[in-house]
């Protein structure tokens, strides 16, 4: 059966050998520490059995023909793409923010792109060893991480120009088993509780250039991978339960001290010029999951400011009902890039389908650029009370509860606790470590908003444009 329980997810990750630190020392996967952090994937194995979600996460491999869930699937159709769009915004509803597993989805999709465009290049095997990694991973219902992002030292100067070598991640061995690599990738989100780091690379490479070409996939707790986290998590609640609370994050800096990886498992090893492919491909494919992922966060703000507004009772205020519109519009232009970019996909060589590169930029970037400016519009209705709520305890003191709940009091009819559990939630959502987290994710994520703005303009064809200027006015060349 290729469908797996969280059960059976969360028992794997404890018997991984130990090679996670968090906040200080060495920790086993179970530790509670990441208990929050792992709920939020919890819920990609739950789901299988959610009505509402069933249909969308469930789907078969094109492989084996078994039920998978759709966080490993292929996208074969223009189909598969919106329901992969779909999907995450459900997803994301679920836990109040970043679904987290579509990462190593897009990865896997950019991956099977480009092993078939390098072997139809070079007669390499490489998408043989990628299908064969793909089935082993629906088999198992796995967890990657994309490892992408490398430290990159400075920035103006190329990998080979670095003083350190290793600040770009690297092969520094070739033998007839494997390679060996040596590196670090930062940032990279759910390290911790991954079954598998897939690592791609993060940029374009020259011809001298060809060590640093590498992907490969390696179990998460391989000889000589450090994983060094970073976790997040919503302020705890006592007694005042809420779903939003029950789901956090990790991200980490992935150390690979000379790692050794077998060949079976290595996807691109020395093509330069297919580098710059592999991390475009992927950024298209991850830019077209933010289209699904970020209009959910404008969904919850838009929800937020809402309720808040009406337990206020300025809900009809035409202000109010400008900057709800102005929401509505941010979160479905978003997703209608996405759905254009599905539309327009196309069939790669592999017979996975991209989205059209323009699309999924577009509306990245709407979403990228327009992040702090919907928190604002939250914050700005909501009033200073997210800010300076007192601490739960306080509510729940006999000596103080009830001033509280007399004094939060809003509109006639809307309860105390209900207007307590909606402040406390816009708290832990816009002000918050959790919400800066966040507020982050929504710029950088998947490429910060200059790169994105370098994808739009790269392929566009401005020349079309001049012409048509040309026409209305007259000019003949
Ligand atoms: C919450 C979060 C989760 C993430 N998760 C993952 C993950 O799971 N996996 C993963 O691989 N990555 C992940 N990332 C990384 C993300 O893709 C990067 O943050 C993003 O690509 C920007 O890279 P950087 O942070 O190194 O910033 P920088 O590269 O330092 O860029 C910052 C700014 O510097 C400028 N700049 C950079 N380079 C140049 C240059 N050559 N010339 C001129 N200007 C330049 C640009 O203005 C750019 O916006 C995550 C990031 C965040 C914030």
């Amino acid at each position: 059966m290729a469908l797996k329980t969280s059960e059976e997810y969360v028992e794997r990750l404890s018997r991984m050998r130990p090679n996670v630190y968090a906040h200080g020392k060495k920790i086993r996967r179970d530790d509670p520490m990441l208990e929050i952090a792992i709920n939020t994937l919890r819920v990609t194995f739950d789901s299988v059995n959610d009505p509402d979600l069933k249909d969308l996460i469930v789907t078969s491999s094109h492989l084996t023909g078994e039920p998978i869930n759709r966080f490993t699937a292929l996208n074969l159709s223009t189909e598969d793409l919106y329901k992969q769009q779909e999907m995450k915004r459900v997803c994301c509803h679920r836990v109040g923010g970043c679904a987290q597993r579509c990462m190593a989805t897009d990865t896997l999709n950019a991956i099977g792109v480009v092993t078939k465009d390098i072997d139809d290049a070079k007669a390499t095997n490489y998408h043989d060893n990628f299908l064969e990694f793909v089935k082993y991973y629906q088999a198992n219902d796995l967890v990657g991480s994309t490892s992408m992002t490398d430290p990159k030292g400075d920035r103006k100067a190329r990998p080979s120009q670095q003083e350190d070598p290793d600040l770009y991640l690297r092969v520094v061995e070739k033998n007839s088993k494997g390679i060996v690599v040596r590196g670090a990738k930062n940032h990279i989100t759910m390290g911790p509780y991954v079954d598998e780091h897939l690592v791609i690379p993060t940029r374009t490479f020259t011809t001298d250039e060809g060590d640093w070409a590498v992907s490969f996939a390696i179990p998460a707790d391989t000889e000589g991978v450090k994983i060094i986290s970073r976790i997040v998590t919503p302020r705890p609640r006592i007694e005042l339960k809420a779903p939003y609370n029950q789901y956090g994050v990790a991200d980490s800096v992935v150390v690979f001290e000379n790692v050794f990886v077998p060949w079976a498992r290595v996807f691109m090893c020395g093509e330069w010029e297919f580098a710059g492919r592999l991390a475009l491909t992927f950024a298209g494919f991850h830019r077209h999951s933010y289209c699904g992922c970020k209009p959910a966060i404008t969904d919850i703000i838009l929800g937020a400011t809402a309720l808040v507004a009406e337990y206020n009772g300025v809900g009809s205020s035409p202000h109010i009902v400008d900057e709800l519109t102005e929401l509505m519009v941010i979160a479905e232009i978003v997703f209608a890039s996405g759905i254009a970019a599905a539309t327009r996909a196309t069939k790669s060589s592999s017979g996975i389908y991209t989205p059209e590169f323009l699309y999924s930029n577009t509306g990245r970037y709407m979403a990228g650029m327009n992040i702090y400016h919907e928190y604002d519009i939250l914050n700005s209705i909501a009033g200073g009370l997210p800010s300076t709520i007192p601490p739960e305890e306080d509510w729940l003191n006999p000596e103080t509860g009830p001033d509280l709940a007399k004094y939060i009091s809003r509109k006639p009819g809307i309860s105390a606790e209900n207007l307590h559990r909606l402040y406390r939630f816009i708290s832990d959502f816009s002000c918050s470590a959790m919400a800066g987290w966040s507020q982050y994710a929504g710029v950088h994520g998947g490429g910060s908003p200059i790169m994105e703005k370098i994808g739009i303009r790269s392929g566009y064809d401005l020349e079309s444009k001049k012409n048509i200027a040309k026409y209305l006015a007259g000019i003949e060349d």
